[in-house]
């Protein structure tokens, strides 16, 4: 079912760095906060200025009481850069919620993500009121913040960077066959690099249960019209990332 859609100015409450180059901002849009779900995005706007294209971001948190939406960013060229000189106050337009969320009817998933990966599965985290386990990846400690916004919501949390300065060292899903092993989740629930999520399908294909996973591609529109986001599905169509996902079965994607 699609959602209804904003496209709505909304005021910036809190704007705070939470890593190198990493940002947590938080608006005020109660129209879209009390719609969202898990795993849809807004495509964010910059009112004036020199950029005009909007950029899409995963929703990290909706607060419905307080009609707010968190988003946790990381600033890689001129959009991102833009947004994180905005400071409380100022206005960002936002279209959305849009695409398809996550499947919201499982008992005990496991959630695995990487870097940015993280930030919708925070909202996915935060709906399965401690179901979930989460397993995270990330460069090195500091940029696992993540820790600590987890940590409320789930029952365990999971830990690796490739560095090996907090958690085991290596990339996340090889602990994954392991966790698996114990035939506790019902899912597992991916987000970040292609090639994580890849492997996570693999495996959790391996162990009998359904992985959904969320792509990024760059897009433009954000509605289906343009088709930039468009990807290779394994039937053979071309399915279009922000409209038929970005949250599909990745045997949907992946061959
Ligand atoms: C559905 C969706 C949800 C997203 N959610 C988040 C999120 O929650 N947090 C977050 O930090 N980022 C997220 N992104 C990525 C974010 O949209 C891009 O980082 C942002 O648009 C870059 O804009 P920019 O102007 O800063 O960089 P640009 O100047 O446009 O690009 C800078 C560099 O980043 C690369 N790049 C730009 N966009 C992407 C992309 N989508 N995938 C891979 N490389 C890209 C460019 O090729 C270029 O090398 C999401 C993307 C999608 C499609």
């Amino acid at each position: 079912m699609d959602l209804p859609k904003f496209s709505l100015d909304a005021e910036i409450l809190s704007q705070e760095q939470m890593a190198e180059n990493v940002y947590r901002m938080t608006v005020h849009c109660p129209q879209i906060a009390g719609v969202a779900q898990p795993g849809t995005f807004v495509q964010m706007r910059l009112l004036g200025g020199d950029v005009l294209l909007r950029r899409p971001l995963g929703i990290a948190e909706a607060e419905r009481e307080k009609g707010t939406l968190s988003f946790l960013y990381r600033v890689l060229g001129k959009g991102t850069a833009a947004f994180s000189r905005l400071r409380p106050g100022a206005q960002v337009n936002l279209l959305g919620p849009l695409g398809h969320g996550f499947c919201m009817d499982l008992h005990r998933p496991l959630l695995v993500g990487g870097g940015m990966g993280l930030s919708p599965l925070l909202f996915y985290a935060r709906c399965m009121e401690k179901r979930a386990d989460v397993l995270m990846g990330g460069r090195h400690a500091g940029e696992m913040f993540w820790t600590e916004l987890f940590k409320p919501y789930v029952s365990k949390s999971y830990l690796a960077t490739d560095d090996g300065s907090l958690g085991s060292k290596g990339f996340a899903v090889s602990l994954l066959p392991k966790l698996l092993e114990k035939g506790e989740y019902d899912a597992v629930i991916a987000c970040g690099p292609e090639i994580m999520m890849e492997r996570a399908a693999e495996m959790a294909k391996a162990a009998g249960i359904p992985c959904q996973v969320s792509l990024e591609k760059r897009m433009a529109c954000g509605l289906g019209a343009c088709l930039s986001c468009s990807v290779d599905a394994s039937d053979g169509t071309r399915k279009k990332v922000c409209k038929d996902g970005p949250v599909f079965w990745a045997e949907e994607v992946f061959p």
